[in-house]
């Protein structure tokens, strides 16, 4: 298969397409981004790398880090994060509130900020570190040392946070956050703020489509069981409300942010990004879902 070519195609066909979408503007670091950048990565198992446009251009990755947090969550504590957790779509926006009153606190999965700040609350009580050990297990997928947080951005999120101090303060009142409310908030931030390229983004998901082992090294990071739960969750939970069609018509576990970047993940052949800023109603890249569609049909390949 010919994947330099198909993604040569699949750039310039969709950097001349007008798809309606808007730049994420909930803080305005976010909103500074150039809406016309476009990148798209494939990584293989087999250490092949092939990337069209601004796919090594560091991007905010936003919520794609939960996933980083979860495995971080699985890997040190185990299952029993679930009695904290569900692993249910939530069918509602990912910052939505309405749920988590109804549901006494525990949010439906670790994918939706409630699910995320109560990974981060269990991160805090486990780990001496947290910020720094998030950023050496992510820097250890890629194999580099240059994968930092975003200041700027934390601060923005931090100073328009008010949506996740209503959930953390919420779930504290639940008893189902156990750290200060402004450490686990802090930490969270930070979780939202890490800059990756496309490129960097494929390779550090690769350990998800190799059962749990680094390709490059090939050291185990995680448990096939932690593997498969994470694939399952990205499957049902990874694209905000949107989860259900992204596997109808793309059919790879994938997690999206509103930094405009997706990773899909095709076990036991390769992962792939895309990244466009431009969010379709649902909060996922507009453009990103397109090209996984296109890709995944024109290469034949789906979990299906
Ligand atoms: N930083 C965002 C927030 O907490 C999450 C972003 C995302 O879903 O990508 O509101």
């Amino acid at each position: 298969m010919d994947y330099q070519k198909i993604i040569d195609d699949l750039h310039l066909k969709y950097k001349s397409k007008t798809i309606k979408g808007e730049v994420a503007s909930y803080i305005p670091e976010l909103k500074k981004i150039d809406s016309n950048k476009f990148g798209i990565n494939l990584y293989t198992l087999s250490d092949e790398n092939f990337g069209a446009g601004d796919y090594q251009e560091k991007i905010s990755i936003q919520s794609i880090s939960k996933v980083f947090a979860l495995t971080l969550a699985l890997k040190h504590v185990g299952e029993s994060i679930w009695k904290r957790m569900g692993v249910e779509p939530s069918g509602d926006p990912f910052n939505s509130l309405v749920q988590l009153e109804f549901e006494k606190g525990i949010p439906r999965n670790p994918f939706i900020n409630s699910g995320a700040l109560v990974i981060c609350d269990i991160l805090i009580s486990k780990l001496k570190n947290p910020k720094i050990e998030l950023l050496k297990f992510v820097r250890k997928l890629v194999n580099t040392k240059d994968i930092f947080f975003n200041e700027k951005i934390v601060a923005s999120e931090k100073e328009y946070g008010y949506t996740n101090a209503a959930h953390v303060n919420l779930m504290k009142s639940f008893g189902n956050i156990e750290n200060d409310i402004d450490v686990v908030l802090d930490f969270y931030y930070h979780l939202c703020s890490i800059e990756m390229t496309c490129e960097e983004l494929s390779k550090s998901f690769l350990i998800f489509a190799n059962d749990g082992i680094l390709p490059h090294s090939k050291e185990r990071i995680i448990s096939l069981s932690i593997s498969k739960r994470i694939n399952a969750t990205m499957q049902l939970c990874g694209l905000y409300d949107e989860a259900g069609h992204f596997a109808f018509k793309v059919g790879l576990p994938g997690k999206s942010g509103v930094g405009g970047g997706i990773v899909a993940v095709h076990p036991d052949l390769y992962c792939i990004s895309v990244w466009s800023p431009k969010l379709n109603k649902k909060g996922n890249s507009a453009i990103g879902f397109k090209v996984l569609e296109s890709f995944t049909t024109i290469t034949e390949s789906s979990i299906f």
